[in-house]
């Protein structure tokens, strides 16, 4: 049983006597994959036990987790769970961050969309379609080429569809399976560059006089990243996004309001485009640790998951600086099926283990398949020039020449 007292934690023992400090804590995280598996990692060095909860026996995260249950914090590192059982859950009285009303608004795009707009955050426009006659509306309304989303079940872009012309509407949709689980558009955002910014919640509840309860909630940011997506999945990560001053300063605002909507403790990233006449739009929000924070686990003092697991149980919140000036993340996707796919990732690795500053991430996926993300890459160095250059030598096939 952990009481948060203002910044200080102090847990109390089955025999109720306190005990101070972090070695009594145990967390649950629902799901288990590379994102569970680096909680894992940066809790183990904590001292905090972490439950993963997973169906898949042999998850990413299943080696590093803690096989012990008891009561504690209840997290997620996925938004596509059970929220009716979450919600279930908090009103036993479990401890769970973010909270359920969190996920539920995450876990449908369009719910999602809603609930932004109705706090001002300025987003792409977006509209439900029911039928082909509602898509053909929303594409007379907001032009081709048309983003369609699944309203659920998203990653990864599995879940959006672009139709570039009216033609292409029945095809789209088609592809979506129909608009029988839940579709709707979203309109053409000409962004010049995706920004990702990720906020920490930490909400403690403060005892006043008079048993009144308050409840504080306290937030930090980690410096703004930009990012490459190709077929819809994030190949490149760059920290910190070289974009002006004014632009940054918009990026951060637009996603500390988003994230600060939002109920629980925790880390949130905030998707953004930067369109060409420098507005920024939100994408979405992910309640959890983000691929876009990877690489704060070598580049920054406290890293995204280590951020995490502080937020929600309730400890101060670390110092999210740099200690790096550059850092750039090159996720490492299968590139081909099986065992092929396989020898083309080691390959990889060889190259980026002769690179000054690379640290290879691997997940330890039991299947490799194509654009899968099977691991990731995290290159640092003195200047973003300097990090460029040592990703394109790792990149080059025929040399294993470093900077
Ligand atoms: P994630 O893995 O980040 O959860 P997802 O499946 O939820 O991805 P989105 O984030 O909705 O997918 O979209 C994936 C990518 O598609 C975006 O990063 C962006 O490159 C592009 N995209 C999404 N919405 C739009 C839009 N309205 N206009 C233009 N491009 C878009
Ligand atoms: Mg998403
Ligand atoms: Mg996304």
């Amino acid at each position: 049983r952990a009481r948060r007292d203002s910044h200080k934690i102090s847990c109390v023992s089955k025999d109720d006597s306190p005990v101070h400090g972090v070695s009594e804590m145990v967390l649950r995280v629902l799901g288990g994959g590379q994102l569970g598996r680096m909680l894992c990692q940066a809790a183990s060095k904590m001292a905090i036990k972490v439950v993963i909860l997973d169906p898949l026996e042999n998850c990413p995260a299943s080696a590093l987790s803690y096989d012990h249950d008891r009561c504690g914090v209840l997290t997620v590192e996925i938004e596509h769970v059970d929220v009716a059982t979450l919600e279930e859950l908090e009103q036993q009285g479990v401890d769970f961050h973010p909270k359920a009303s969190t996920i539920r608004i995450i876990q449908d795009k369009y719910l999602q969309k809603v609930h932004f707009s109705r706090h001002g955050i300025p987003l792409p426009e977006f509209m439900q379609i029911d039928d082909f006659e509602g898509a053909r509306r929303a594409g007379d309304l907001f032009g081709y080429p048309l983003m369609i989303k699944s309203k659920r079940l998203a990653y990864d872009g599995r879940g959006n569809v672009v139709a570039k012309s009216e033609e292409e509407l029945s095809s789209a949709v088609t592809a979506l399976g129909g608009f029988g689980h839940g579709l709707y558009v979203e309109k053409w955002a000409p962004f010049v560059k995706e920004l990702a910014v990720i906020v920490a919640i930490l909400s403690c509840a403060i005892l006043l006089l008079k048993q009144f309860t308050s409840k504080m909630r306290f937030s930090i940011t980690f410096k703004i990243e930009e990012y490459e997506i190709q077929e819809n999945i994030c190949h490149i990560v760059k920290s910190p996004a070289v974009v002006p001053w004014k632009i940054r300063k918009l990026a951060t605002d637009v996603a500390y309001r988003a994230v600060s909507s939002l109920e629980g403790a925790g880390v949130f990233a905030a998707e953004l485009f930067l369109t060409e006449d420098g507005q920024i739009l939100l994408n979405e929000v992910a309640p959890r640790p983000h691929n876009s924070g990877h690489h704060t686990i070598e580049s920054c003092y406290t890293s995204q998951y280590e951020q995490h697991l502080r937020a929600v149980v309730g400890l101060p919140l670390g110092d999210p600086s740099m200690k790096t000036p550059a850092a750039i993340m090159y996720n490492l996707l299968g590139e081909d099926e099986g065992d092929h796919g396989f020898y083309l990732a080691h390959q990889l690795i060889g190259r980026a283990l002769g690179i000054p500053g690379a640290t290879v991430h691997w997940y330890d996926k039991p299947e490799m398949r194509k654009q899968r993300k099977m691991g990731h890459i995290t290159i640092v160095g003195s200047s973003m020039g300097i990090v460029e250059a040592r990703l394109n030598s790792m990149l080059k096939e025929d040399s294993s020449d470093s900077q």
